[in-house]
C-alpha cells in the first residue's frame, strides 16, 4: 500500500526549464499520478499549447474544448475546466489545446497579464476540487505563459536531464526566477530539482549527478529518474506509467520521488511548527 496522510497544506508547483525535452511535462504528469496513487487529490494544469500534459493524462483536449485558455481569458473558471482523469479519481486535468497557442500574444494587451493564472488559482475554485497538489507545466520557453506560472506558484520545481548541456541554461532560468521573486511574487523559490532520464551506463550521467548535487545541494532530490522506454511509451496510450507498467523502474522511481517529495514538505513544515512553537511558548 503506498498511501499516506493527505498534506496539511495545500502546494502549487510550477514545473519549469525552458529547455525543451528535459522531461518537464513526463515528471509532472507522473509525479501527479504518483501523490494521487499515495492518498492525495492532484490537478495538473497543462500550459503548454502542445498539450503533452493532457494528452498524458487521456483527457479530451480537442479545439473548443473548455481549457486554460478559456480560464486564462476569464470567461470560465479553473474548475469548470478540470477534467478528471479516467484512471485515478483522484487526478484531474485542465487541459490545453491549440488556441492556447495564440494566447501569449492575446494576453500582452490585457489587465493584469501576468497574474491571470494566479487570480485563476482561487482558494474558492481549488477548494471545489478539494485538491491537495496542484502542478502547472509549463511550455519550454521564458514567455509569458511561464511568466503566469512564476506568478502563481510559491514553489518552483525544475527537471534537469542527466546530459551534455545538462546546466546551459539554469543561471538564465534562476536569474528569471529571482526577477519575479523581486517584482511580482516574494514568495517564489526554488523547492526542488529532479534529475530525469539518469542512464547508468554512461560516466557522464553520473558526472551531472554529481555536478548539480554540489551545485543545488538538499534541494534535489536523492531519487533519481532512470532513462527507461516504458516511461517514453505511456504517453502514447493516454498514461502515466504509473498505470502502463505499474512494476516498471520508471513506475517505482516516480513513486519514489513523490514520496520524497511529500515528506520533504511535512518535515520542514514539523521543524517551522515546534520552531514557531518554542519561540511563542511560556517565558
Ligand atoms: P519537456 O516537457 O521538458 O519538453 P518531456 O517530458 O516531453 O520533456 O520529455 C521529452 C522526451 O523524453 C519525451 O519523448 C519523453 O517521452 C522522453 N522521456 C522523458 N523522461 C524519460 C525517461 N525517464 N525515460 C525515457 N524517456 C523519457
Ligand atoms: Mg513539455
Amino acid at each position: 500500500d503506498h498511501r499516506m496522510p493527505r498534506p496539511a497544506h495545500r502546494r502549487v508547483i510550477t514545473v519549469a526549464n525552458q529547455k525543451g525535452g528535459v522531461g518537464k511535462t513526463t515528471s509532472t504528469v507522473n509525479l501527479a499520478a504518483a501523490l494521487a496513487l499515495h492518498g492525495a487529490r492532484v490537478l495538473v494544469v497543462d500550459l503548454d499549447p502542445q498539450g503533452n500534459a493532457s494528452t498524458a493524462l487521456g483527457v479530451d483536449h480537442r479545439s473548443g474544448v473548455p481549457s486554460i485558455y478559456e480560464v486564462l481569458i476569464g470567461e470560465i473558471t479553473l474548475d469548470q475546466a478540470a477534467q478528471v482523469c479516467d484512471r485515478s479519481q483522484d487526478l484531474y486535468c485542465v487541459p490545453a489545446t491549440i488556441d492556447l497557442a495564440g494566447a501569449e500574444i492575446e494576453l500582452v494587451s490585457m489587465m493584469n497579464r501576468e497574474s491571470r493564472l494566479r487570480q485563476a488559482l482561487s482558494t474558492e475554485a481549488l477548494d471545489r476540487l478539494d485538491v491537495d497538489y496542484v502542478l502547472v507545466d509549463c511550455p519550454p520557453s521564458l514567455g509569458l505563459l511561464t511568466l503566469n506560472a512564476m506568478v502563481a506558484a510559491p514553489e518552483v520545481l525544475i527537471p534537469i536531464q542527466c546530459e551534455y548541456y545538462a546546466l546551459e541554461g539554469l543561471s538564465q532560468l534562476l536569474s528569471n526566477i529571482g526577477l519575479v521573486q523581486s517584482h511580482l511574487n516574494p514568495s517564489l523559490h526554488v523547492s526542488t530539482i529532479l534529475l530525469t532520464m539518469y542512464d547508468g551506463r554512461t560516466k557522464l550521467a553520473d558526472q551531472v549527478t554529481h555536478e548539480v548535487r554540489d551545485h543545488f545541494g538538499d534541494i534535489v532530490l536523492r531519487t533519481v529518474i532512470p532513462r527507461s522506454v516504458k516511461v517514453s511509451e505511456a504517453p502514447g496510450f493516454g498514461q502515466t506509467v504509473l498505470t502502463y507498467d505499474p512494476g516498471s523502474r520508471g513506475a517505482m522511481s516516480y513513486l519514489d520521488a513523490a514520496r520524497e517529495f511529500a515528506m520533504r514538505a511535512a518535515v520542514a513544515e514539523r521543524r517551522t511548527e515546534s520552531a514557531a512553537a518554542s519561540s511563542t511558548g511560556d517565558h
